[in-house]
């Protein structure tokens, strides 16, 4: 598999990261266990996981597995997260992950879901961040971290003014890229270590092959494998992290990059303009659109109508409102028509009547 390093951190991860929010039955660990020791035995040496995954069991999955962890030549990394701004309640989340894993230091931790500026103010006046240095200085943290919904230019900002953050993992894949394009390039620049988390777009593209075939190349045998080495080939992107749920979906990622040459850059352009020009009809999370005079984040609710678009379940649009962007459609109603975005959009697209179709659905 390949390799790069996390920012300057001098830690060498697998392009594959295993991601612990989607481990089957969790109320069989036996399971979630035995998909771990797959994902090491296969070469993955990045581990993350965090309260509240897989109904709060995620984190003593991951402790038992890494009790029975079978040996690997690269040395395994745990990444886990808290999501308090206040430093008392930061630490505590910090000691139980500690306790629930059984570590007596987690290697990369996290500032947690970290939405907008002024939410990443709230850590930072609340003094989770302070809290998160000072467990570093004590050996409890290895390297501090933060993991954001914001966009590219806010994550940019994020970092250039705070050099004691030493990586970021953040929602991007081959469907969305444009989004937080910014962010990822800022934080190779600035040495960041940068972790993609979704890059199979949340399930989206595994389960609609035929509505991404677009993406897919003359080499790549499936359009799975397409948007992981369209990630992994982003000298930017340190690890690609799959949430995954079975032995097979571990083997089927780390196949898609094994004996993979990355592409050029000139090749990554190519294949990010074709991808742009393709997107006929979905919001490509760009952000030209924006600002918006009424403050509503037009890319969040785009990016929940492409699902409605791909003919997405209820629960599956109730799922990404509620728990990827932490947004109810109210606000989607607040639009006063003024046009602006629709003539920014790069696509063209008819932002004020999806907009609409948003609010009127039902939580
Ligand atoms: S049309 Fe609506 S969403 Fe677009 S900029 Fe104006 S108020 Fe905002
Ligand atoms: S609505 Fe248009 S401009 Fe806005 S993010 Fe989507 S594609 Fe880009």
């Amino acid at each position: 598999m390949l390799h790069k390093e996390y920012g300057r951190t001098g830690k060498i991860l697998g392009a594959i990261g295993c991601g612990g929010m989607r481990l089957p039955h969790p109320e069989n660990p036996e399971e979630g266990i035995a998909i771990l020791h797959a994902a090491r035995r296969a070469g993955i040496n990045y581990f993350d996981t965090a309260p509240y995954y897989c109904d709060d069991r995620s984190e003593a999955i991951f402790g038992e597995a890494l009790r029975t962890m079978p040996p690997a030549p690269l040395p395994l990394y745990v990444s886990s997260k808290c999501s308090r701004p206040e430093a008392a309640e930061f630490r505590r989340g910090l000691e139980r992950s500690l306790e629930r894993l059984g570590l007596a230091r987690i290697d990369f931790f996290h500032i947690w879901c970290v939405m907008d500026p002024a939410d990443w103010r709230s850590r930072v006046d609340g003094g989770a961040l302070a809290a998160a240095l000072k467990a570093k200085e004590e050996g409890l943290i290895g390297h501090v971290c933060v993991s954001t919904h914001m966009t590219g230019p806010e994550i940019e900002r994020m970092l250039a003014d705070h050099p004691e953050i030493e990586g970021v993992t953040l929602g991007t894949c081959a469907i969305n890229f444009p989004y937080r394009l910014q962010g990822v390039q800022a934080a190779r620049r600035l040495g960041r270590g940068v972790v993609a988390m979704n890059p199979l777009g949340g399930g989206l593209i595994p389960q609609h092959p035929d509505a991404f075939d677009f993406i897919r190349g003359p080499d790549d045998p499936d359009v799975v494998t397409a948007a992981l080495r369209f990630l992994v080939s982003d000298p930017a992107i340190t690890t690609a992290l799959v949430g995954f749920s079975s032995v097979a979906h571990v083997e089927a990622a780390v196949r898609a990059v094994e004996s993979f040459e990355p592409y050029g850059p000139e090749h990554l352009e190519n294949l990010r303009a074709r991808i742009q020009q393709d997107f006929n009809e979905m919001c490509t999370g760009c952000g030209y659109c924006l600002p918006c005079p009424q403050g509503i984040p037009i890319p969040r609710y785009m990016d929940v109508h492409n699902l409605m678009q791909l003919g997405a379940s209820a629960d599956e649009i109730r799922g990404r409102l509620k728990y990827h962007w932490d947004m109810t459609p109210a606000q989607a109603a607040e639009c006063v028509e003024c046009g602006q975005c629709e003539a920014r959009c790069t696509q063209h697209l008819p932002i004020i009547d999806r907009l609409k179709k948003v609010a009127a659905f039902r939580m």
